[in-house]
């Protein structure tokens, strides 16, 4: 039968926007325990009452920068006990910086957007999988994008940072073979989320042109997919789901 998440802990990362906000609110609604990181913690803290509202039976706050190595491994393996056994990781946070050609690109928009996406993934991945494994049982999702199948202009490293989150998603699958573990990537196009405002550093003029002649994707299409995924039967391991606006090309 279906995977049931009630009562289950489900480890958000980038909860306190977007997408990852979307995730807990799906979440709290099959009555999961969530534990939600993120380095902005008033947001979670608004947060909060809301999930347990829409039905979470408990919420923990972790703050948590996922590019610092040595401490995203030290505050995993510190949470309070009842909480050390993971049972969904969703390694969502995430962040693109700048529009610019390569060979104009500024390499700290591209240390910010591969220590975050490439490795802060692998930080928290490292941390929670080898618990998942002990206790033979576990499910990774990982936020992939169109981005990481298709290289737009002037998005040469996020796309990069993507194409490697799908290495590392398909290798991470492979390495866990052989345990009940499953891992999925989750890839959408675009999705209306601050993603663009955060991009641009808060030029949301510039924000709002990204959406122009498209409907996008809300979070609550991506948590939807999530949910579903996480919910198939435990011997169904779904490997990817791309999912756009309709009329995104
Ligand atoms: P948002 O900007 O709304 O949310 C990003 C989240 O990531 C925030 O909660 C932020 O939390 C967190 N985050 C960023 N950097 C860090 C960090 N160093 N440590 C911990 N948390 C961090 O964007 P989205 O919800 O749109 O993006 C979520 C994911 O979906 C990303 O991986 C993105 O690449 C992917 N995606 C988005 C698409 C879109 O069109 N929006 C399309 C395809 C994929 P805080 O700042 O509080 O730390």
């Amino acid at each position: 039968g279906k995977f049931t998440v009630q009562g289950k802990t489900v480890f958000i990362t980038g909860a306190s926007s977007g997408i990852g906000a979307a995730c807990a609110r799906a979440f709290a609604g099959e009555g999961a325990r969530l534990l939600l990181a993120a380095r902005r913690m008033d947001r979670l803290q608004a947060l909060q009452p809301e999930l347990l509202n829409a039905g979470a039976l408990e919420v923990h706050l972790l703050e948590l920068d996922v590019r610092e190595g040595p401490k995203v491994e030290s505050s995993i393996a510190g949470l309070p006990s009842e909480w050390q056994a993971i049972d969904v990781l969703i390694n969502n946070a995430g962040l693109s910086r700048g529009l610019d050609k390569l060979q104009e690109g500024k390499p700290e928009d591209w240390d910010e957007m591969i220590d975050t996406n490439v490795k802060g993934l692998l930080y928290v991945t490292r941390a929670v999988v080898p618990g998942m494994i002990e206790r033979g049982t576990g499910h990774v999702v990982n936020l992939g994008s169109t981005a990481g199948e298709m290289t737009y202009p002037k998005g040469a490293v996020y796309c990069a940072t993507k194409a490697a989150e799908r290495a590392i998603n398909d290798g991470l699958r492979q390495d866990v073979l052989g345990t009940p573990l499953r891992v999925t990537s989750v890839d959408p196009g675009m999705v209306e989320t601050p993603f663009s405002e955060v991009r641009f550093r808060g030029d949301t003029k510039r924000a709002a042109q990204v959406y122009e002649g498209v409907t996008p994707l809300k979070p609550e299409d991506i948590a939807d997919a999530i949910l579903w995924a996480v919910t198939r039967p435990a011997h169904v391991n779904i490997a990817r789901i791309l999912l756009t606006p309709v009329d995104q090309a």
